[in-house]
């Protein structure tokens, strides 16, 4: 048409897992969390708006210092991957306000990294199979790709990513735990990835499922000035509904992040969020807890399935990425929809026999699994 600009042309928009309104399904497409907010959450929230409802009316803090606080104290007592048992809170030093960023939700915090971080000079590396808004902001900001594919095992390829980015003189990202593989990576293997990172580019690690079981990278940020961590809150905090992101990294690499976001908005986080999001941090035990209910639940789904012949990965989420001979991923996803539960199926080349399912409550996992 006429009147759009040219860069619309390379825009490729990302595709979420459907939200039908036609009728109720139980929900295991999205990768939310099944359980309710912190009742102290909700009342955070009625305090803040009957004691000061002018707030609504006034312009948030732009900085959210005291939200960044929280966030901080919280990832210095959680190690920044909460449900793991054998999770080490001890980060082998102090996380500090000043280096957090937060965003209107994960997927904003990501647009700004790319914009702060990569070139359009140069191909940005990352997986082929990987949190597919990588691609879509690429197209946004017209950064070419080398999309790297897995091993046979489905596990990052790391030695022809990290051939690739010293090739390319560029930066990189991934999903650690990736998605929707599910697969971690061990520590160790991201410090090799940011000790062989080109000069002067950074490694950008995506730590939406972290909670579930993976390993956080937190600690390398004491020894590496070229790692920046992206987090959110949809997922382990129960707050897909209320829009939280942010990213960890060292003070310089954070005060560019804030010169984008003032070019660009300067309050993503609204008052009702930070609010929340403050009460949230400050009931991380429960969140812990409902994070421990789900891991237990995925194993348990996953012995399942493995019972009644699905390949299924060992996942470090809170979801599973699984597939049955014999049976398209299509296939899968029709027949769970028919019992009326949602999974997520991806049409992707090489995936697309592959279905991704959420892990819910015990009794939405007990319905799926009599409909499979
Ligand atoms: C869900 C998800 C996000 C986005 O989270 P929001 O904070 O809800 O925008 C980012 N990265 C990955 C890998 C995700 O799965």
């Amino acid at each position: 048409m006429e009147f759009l600009s040219k860069r619309l042309e390379s825009l490729n928009p990302y595709v979420p897992g459907e939200q039908p309104t036609d009728r109720t399904y139980i929900k295991l497409n999205a990768n939310e969390n099944p359980y309710p907010p912190h009742p102290s959450v909700i009342s955070a929230v009625k305090d803040a708006l009957e004691k000061s409802p002018e707030k609504l009316g006034l312009y948030p803090d732009p900085d959210v210092t005291e939200l960044r606080c929280e966030i901080a104290n919280m990832l210095n007592k959680t190690g920044g991957a909460f449900a793991s048992e054998n999770a080490s809170a001890d980060l082998g030093f102090e996380i500090t306000p000043d280096m957090i960023f937060c965003g209107n939700g994960s997927d904003e915090v990501l647009s700004f990294v790319f914009y702060t971080f990569f070139d359009s000079d140069r191909p940005l590396v990352f997986p082929e199979h990987t949190y597919s808004f990588y691609p879509v902001y690429c197209g946004y900001y017209q950064i070419p790709m080398e999309r790297v594919p897995l091993l046979a095992d489905w596990k990052l390829d790391l030695d022809k990513m990290i051939q690739a980015s010293s090739r390319n003189k560029s930066g990189m990202i991934f999903a650690n735990p990736n998605a929707p593989t599910s697969l971690a990576l061990k520590r160790a293997e991201v410090e090799r990835i940011l000790d062989a990172a080109p000069e002067g580019k950074v490694v950008v690690v995506d730590e939406a499922y972290c909670d579930f079981g993976g390993e956080s990278s937190l600690p390398l940020l004491r020894t590496h000035k070229n790692l920046v961590i992206v987090r959110t809150f949809s997922k382990s905090l129960s707050f897909a509904g209320m829009r939280l992101g942010y990213i960890v990294a060292n003070p310089e690499l954070i005060q560019a992040v804030f010169r984008v976001k003032n070019s660009f908005n300067h309050f993503p986080v609204d008052f009702v969020a930070k609010t929340a999001a403050i009460a949230s941090c400050k009931a991380v035990e429960y969140y812990a807890e409902n994070a421990r209910k789900i891991v237990a639940e995925r194993d348990d789904f996953t012995a399942f399935l493995r019972e009644k012949g699905y390949f299924v990965l060992d996942s470090s989420t809170n979801f599973v990425f699984t597939r049955k001979d014999g049976i398209g991923g299509r296939q899968i996803y029709e027949k769970a929809k028919s019992a009326g539960i949602l999974i997520r199926h991806f049409a992707t080349p090489g995936i697309e026999d592959f279905v991704r399912i959420t892990i819910g409550t015990h009794e939405q996992m007990e319905e799926l699994k009599k409909a499979l």
